[in-house]
């Protein structure tokens, strides 16, 4: 990927106030002469669909930068341009909480079931047209086309399963403290809603925030990645076609810091939704407070995944390869710790190993290919700048180690043994394919170990003992554990962390609470 444009993304996503000229041009037309052979197809099928947006969405219009300005959608695995999106700000931030504003009235009047509707016809047209969004994060985030398929079925699962739960948002009666009252609870929407969303699910981050908002009234306003702004646009698309109504949701996306301020600052915007990096989820939390807003942030994890002498080793090596390699490592959830007891540490390295090396690195449009590329430059020298760290204070590779022979942004398959609790890739998390394996002797140490972190998002362990499955999973602080299972995020359970991995649930029936707030009702004199 050429650097001054990789600079100009991350400027832009900074907030830089000058963006290159080659990247501000306005073009609106969408570059497929130097596209690959198989991008270029792609790229058409997905316009023959009628889903290759590249405008914001305010108020049920697609519209430009106010000032015309773009910036460039990149395929991290060619360094290909797909498309010029427009640059908004505060501004164009502006309108959209205003349009959502308007909206909310009508939307959250409507009923339960109008809006459950709704949402359904949305979810049956992502599903219907599954190809197009899933070619979309392939092209511009890199996930291998099978695990973007996932995303599509895991992304509209959110609609599907908050369209039910609409109808399940129920009110109280209490018992009345005097016999001429009567105690009424009722929950209702919050309002507006400010939704920021990262690039390593460009599709579920969204449809797990939008989903509840919009079912239970509220009406959105999506920031996406700038990286991954097509996946969302073209199911902002679906959703005007389901019958959403225009203002209900609203599409921004370019100077991020601009655009947050601008949903922080505003009275209108009643919570702000996150999913993100722990630096930034930090600056929103600080940012709402001036005007009190309700806040769910979903931040970064360093997972533990605890391998027992006890465990079935097949059970285990799948499990944590799934647990590890899933989107290049660029998870939230993904094993950034495997602590391994001492009588499997060998055994497990290697049957580990051999499960790595089968992983097949590629353009995630070849139907073989297991691993994409990393999302950018940055996140490869962030990966090796924790890999030179871990040898320097004495770790070993045992596989990989090192960029890939296809260059760009792709990253060899790694394992590091002998890894220790001084070193980056055991204090902080790497966000690529790097397994470090860390040595343990004693359960308790295990617990201590993988607790021993700021962050508190998932955690897995594979053993066959049903007491130390109960023992550990409480001692351990997460807000979500596998037990022999790598891949464990659903739409009908809650998704969140505890300490500095954020606050509030996605998913399930508690996901929808944080968009709902509760009114009590006391009715006097009733004779
Ligand atoms: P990552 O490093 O995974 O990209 P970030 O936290 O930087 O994580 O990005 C997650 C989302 O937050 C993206 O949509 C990004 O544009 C947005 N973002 C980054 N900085 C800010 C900011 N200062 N205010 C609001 N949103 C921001």
């Amino acid at each position: 990927m050429a650097m001054a444009t990789m600079a100009m993304r991350r400027a832009v996503a900074l907030g830089a106030r000058h963006i290159p000229a080659a990247a501000a041009a306005s073009s609106r037309v969408v570059p497929l002469r130097h596209m690959s052979t198989d991008a270029g197809a792609a790229m058409e099928k997905i316009r023959a669909a009628g889903l290759l947006r590249t405008q914001g969405l305010i108020a049920g219009k697609w519209v430009d930068a106010y000032d015309g300005k773009t910036i460039e959608v990149q395929n991290p695995a060619t360094g290909e341009v797909l498309a010029n999106v427009p640059c908004m700000g505060s501004r164009e931030t502006s309108d959209a909480i205003a349009s959502a504003h308007s909206t909310f009235y009508s939307w959250s009047k409507l009923t339960a079931s109008e809006r459950s509707k709704a949402l359904r016809k949305w979810y049956d047209l992502i599903i219907s047209h599954k190809e197009e969004p899933a070619l979309l994060m392939t092209l511009e985030q890199g996930k291998p086309m099978k695990e973007a398929l996932g995303e599509v079925n895991y992304g509209a699962s959110f609609i599907e399963y908050f369209a039910e739960e609409a109808k399940r948002i129920y009110g109280d009666i209490i018992p009345p403290t005097l016999s001429d009252r009567r105690l009424l609870v009722l929950k209702q929407p919050v309002g507006v809603v400010g939704a920021i969303t990262p690039w390593n699910f460009p599709l579920a981050m969204i449809t797990r925030k939008v989903g509840p908002a919009l079912a239970c009234g509220c009406s959105v306003v999506v920031k996406p990645s700038e990286f991954t702004p097509l996946t969302a646009l073209a199911a902002a698309d679906l959703a005007l076609q389901a019958g959403i109504p225009a203002g209900a949701l609203n599409v921004v996306m370019g100077n991020a810091p601009e655009i947050g301020d601008a949903l922080l600052q505003s009275t209108q915007v009643r919570k702000i939704t996150f999913t993100g990096s722990t630096a930034v989820g930090k600056k929103l939390m600080a940012g709402s407070a001036n005007t009190v807003k309700k806040v769910s942030l979903e931040l970064g994890g360093n997972a533990p995944c605890i391998v027992f002498d006890d465990a079935d080793i097949d059970v285990a090596v799948k499990g944590s390869l799934a647990a590890k390699f899933r989107n290049s490592g660029q998870t939230c959830v993904c094993a950034n710790r495997i602590l391994v007891q001492e009588g499997i540490y060998e055994k497990f390295a290697t049957a580990f190993i051999k499960a790595v090396q089968s992983l097949k690195v590629g353009n995630g449009l070849e139907e073989s290919t297991s691993q994409g590329p990393l999302i950018n430059e940055a996140a490869v020298q962030k990966v090796e700048k924790f890999i030179n760290d871990a040898t320097s204070k004495g770790a070993n590779v045992m596989l990989g180690g090192k960029r890939h022979s296809l260059g760009m942004s792709f990253y060899e398959p790694t394992v590091v043994g002998n890894v220790s609790n001084d070193m980056l890739l055991f204090r902080e998390e790497v966000f690529g394919p790097v397994a470090p394996l860390i040595p343990f002797k004693t359960e308790e140490e295990a617990v201590h170990m993988a607790n021993d972190t700021n962050a508190g998002l998932a955690a897995y362990i594979f053993t066959k003992s049903i007491p130390r499955s109960w023992r550990v999973s409480e001692s351990l602080e997460y807000g979500l554990v596998g037990v022999n299972e790598g891949i464990i995020s659903t739409e009908v359970a809650p998704f969140g962390g505890v300490k500095q991995s954020g606050l509030g649930r996605e998913g399930s029936k508690y996901g929808i609470d944080e968009y709902l707030e509760l009114k009590y009702i006391c009715m006097g004199n009733l004779g």
